[in-house]
């Protein structure tokens, strides 16, 4: 009885040793997350739909993106050379371009983490070399104001200090989990220690006012994790605190433009109903908040953004995930915001912003609510962001990249007239926080696909992948799962390796995916299905054990809510997690897509094509074709004449593939009644 009791205290001992600590967030010991990170490179994708689009990443995307940022035209490395004294010259890009650059090394971290190439390692360790270099002597770092004299330190919160330090946060912990190396991680404690100096206690003046675009956040968040210093989790917590004691007035560090509701200045977070403001520096600043309440649990806090997250996905969220309605607008404060939220269910398609950052930090958002909550519904956020709205940021080739993402396009006569909205996708923008921010999203997505829970594991994502890891107590498990997810919808998971006793395993079931089947062995085992939440299965799973999902996969139409007036009486093409849009190219010569009418009995199928657009399923049907023009503001309406053509969709991510063209999400509907 001894030997037994002792073998399990050894086991349970064992265990903690063992527990998970090399997650893209390392919330093994955080006490208020139910669904925990698999270490990174558990998971690799093998086959389908994100094998592909990691195999991309690896190949094209990370390698391009590296020679632009490595080289003349991207500058940032430049920008770390010059400021160490290596390289002469003058700093160019971006406030923020520090921590684009950081971001695409963490993009190539994962990368390693995967193929494990040391050429990757050997890079990175020149580039932090530098970097380290360019570090100030007290620990600060942001090149652009070290390289001007004309800029003081913390001058002006649009300076992006926060955010720089933030994305060098996040990249140096990943470094420290997948290499053990500290040299990247070293810097990051210098330069936090800088701000812990220089904010703590709580600062006066115009310090109570930083930062902007707040990734510092969860970069403090982690790096409490990574090094167990709570001073870093106390500096985190109190960039929440700040906001909403310094009024709406501006001030030497914060212009006209950036006061109030557009940096989630006017209210305290743990007061705010609404999101409100610059979209990205929102859900930034709510992944954070998430950050801090995983390690805090304080319930003021989650009940705040319990009702952010409910208020962002259904009132201001695009049906691809996005968000952001407009590029210039108001808040519901009326405060100025700029590519941000406006009014609920104001939902503009063909003047929408929709940063393809703000589209990830959705997802960003979405992924820690679900480790805090363990609830699908924020797996099927996440899974709608990737599909869509974030995806449509880069193109099938994977070096040109959009940085607004509307759902509509029209060159009939509209033009948005801004620096950041194009008609074709880019080689290079000047602003380049989105095309890292989605490549280290696409490098890194194996590690959200799972998650480790109390007594299992949580299947979030679907494709063919293996994971080999450990449960949280310790054990070793493997699973294969295959499937050509999202094309198809059934999934199969094979249980390689497991312990003896009874664990879980649990499926996400969409919310779209009703009528779906699960079963064990080929059997249906009993279980309730239920779309929106996870299906949990115990019991004593074996080597050999096989789970069959079978998803329907029908097309779908989507109306919107009737106070979304933008789309009354459109409809907008939906399969599975997959948004389809109308695209000119499949249209006959010189129709506009404003022309194009969807008959709501046409009879729309599904056809995969392998060689087109990298491998996508489209969806044809007829479509009625507007032939009179109304040129005016308006018209007296008579009959008008239809030419009735079978035209192709194409998923949205997909669009702008095929040279500069027109597109639409939402089509309207001619009732057959
Ligand atoms: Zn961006």
């Amino acid at each position: 009885m001894r030997k037994v009791f002792l073998g399990v205290l050894g086991m349970l001992t064992l265990g903690v040793a063992n527990a998970q600590e090399k997650g893209i967030m390392n919330n093994t010991k955080s006490p208020s997350v139910k669904f925990k990170s698999i270490d990174i490179g558990d998971c690799h994708w093998t086959s389908g739909f994100w094998a592909d689009k990691f195999k991309k990443a690896e190949e094209v995307m990370v390698p391009y993106m590296g020679e632009v940022l490595t080289g003349d035209v991207g500058h940032a490395l430049n920008n770390f050379k010059i400021v160490a004294g290596l390289k002469e010259g003058k700093h160019k890009g971006m406030k923020w371009h520090d921590g684009d650059f950081y971001k695409w090394m963490e993009a190539s971290m994962y990368i390693y983490a995967q193929n494990k190439d040391p050429k990757i390692l050997k890079e990175l360790d020149e580039y932090i070399d530098i970097i380290g270099k360019a570090q100030a002597p007290d620990g600060y770092i942001q090149t652009q104001v070290q390289a001007f004299t004309d800029r003081e330190r913390f001058g002006n919160r649009q300076y992006h200090e926060m955010y720089n330090a933030g994305h060098l946060f996040t990249a140096a912990c990943i470094h420290n989990r997948i290499t053990g190396k500290t040299n990247f991680l070293d810097i990051a404690i210098k330069q936090a220690d800088f701000l812990y100096k220089t904010f703590m206690p709580e600062p006066k003046g115009d310090l109570k006012r930083f930062g902007f675009n707040q990734t510092q956040i969860m970069g403090l968040v982690e790096l409490y994790r990574t090094t167990q210093d709570d001073r870093y989790l106390k500096l985190a917590e109190l960039f929440i605190n700040l906001r909403g004691k310094s009024g709406v007035e501006p001030s030497s560090v914060a212009g006209y433009k950036f006061i109030g509701d557009m940096v989630q200045e006017r209210t305290p977070l743990r007061k705010a109903k609404t999101a409100e403001g610059h979209a990205v520096l929102a859900l930034y600043f709510y992944a954070g908040a998430a950050d801090v309440y995983a390690e805090t649990g304080e319930q003021a806090l989650i009940d705040a953004l319990d009702r952010l997250w409910s208020n962002v996905v259904n009132k201001k969220m695009y049906v691809t995930g996005a968000v952001g309605q407009t590029h210039h607008g108001v808040s519901s404060h009326v405060d100025m915001v700029h590519e941000g939220f406006i009014n609920e269910y104001m939902m503009p398609n063909l003047t929408a912003y929709n940063e393809t950052c703000a589209n990830i930090c959705n997802s960003m958002f979405s992924y820690r609510m679900l480790g805090l909550h363990g609830e699908a519904k924020y797996a099927d956020i996440m899974e709608l962001v990737l599909f869509n709205s974030a995806l449509s940021g880069i193109s099938i080739e994977g070096k040109d990249y959009f940085y607004a993402n509307p759902l509509r396009v029209s060159h009939k006569g509209y033009d948005p007239g801004n620096d950041t909205e194009f008609d074709v996708r880019q080689p290079y923008i000047p602003c380049f926080c989105c095309p890292p921010n989605l490549v280290r999203t696409i490098a890194k997505l194996s590690g959200w696909a799972y998650s480790l829970t109390s007594n299992g594991v949580a299947v979030n994502l679907f494709g063919g992948n293996e994971l080999s890891t450990k449960m949280l107590d310790g054990s070793k498990l493997k699973l294969t799962q295959e499937s050509q997810y999202p094309w198809q919808g059934n999934v199969t998971l094979t249980v390689d390796k497991c312990k003896r006793d009874a664990f879980d395993i649990l499926v996400r079931i969409p919310e779209w995916a009703k009528g779906t089947t699960v079963k064990v062995n080929g059997k249906d085992a009993g279980y309730k299905v239920i779309p929106g939440q996870y299906l949990t299965m115990n019991k004593k799973w074996r080597k050999g054990d096989v789970i069959t999902l079978d998803m329907p996969m029908e097309i779908k139409l989507l109306e919107g809510n009737p106070l979304i007036e933008e789309v009354r009486n459109q409809a907008a093409v939906k399969r599975g997690p997959v948004v389809y849009c109308v695209e000119s190219p499949d249209l006959p010569n010189n129709t506009e897509v404003l022309d194009v009418y969807l008959p709501f009995d046409s009879k729309l199928t599904a056809n995969y094509k392998p060689d087109f657009l990298g491998g996508v399923t489209t969806i044809s049907g007829a479509l009625a074709i507007r032939k009179d023009k109304n040129e005016a503001m308006y018209n007296e309406v008579s009959k008008p004449t239809w030419e009735t053509k079978n035209v192709q969709l194409v998923p949205y991510f997909s669009w702008a593939n095929r040279g500069v063209s027109e597109m639409s999400v939402w089509l309207p509907v001619l009732w057959n009644k």
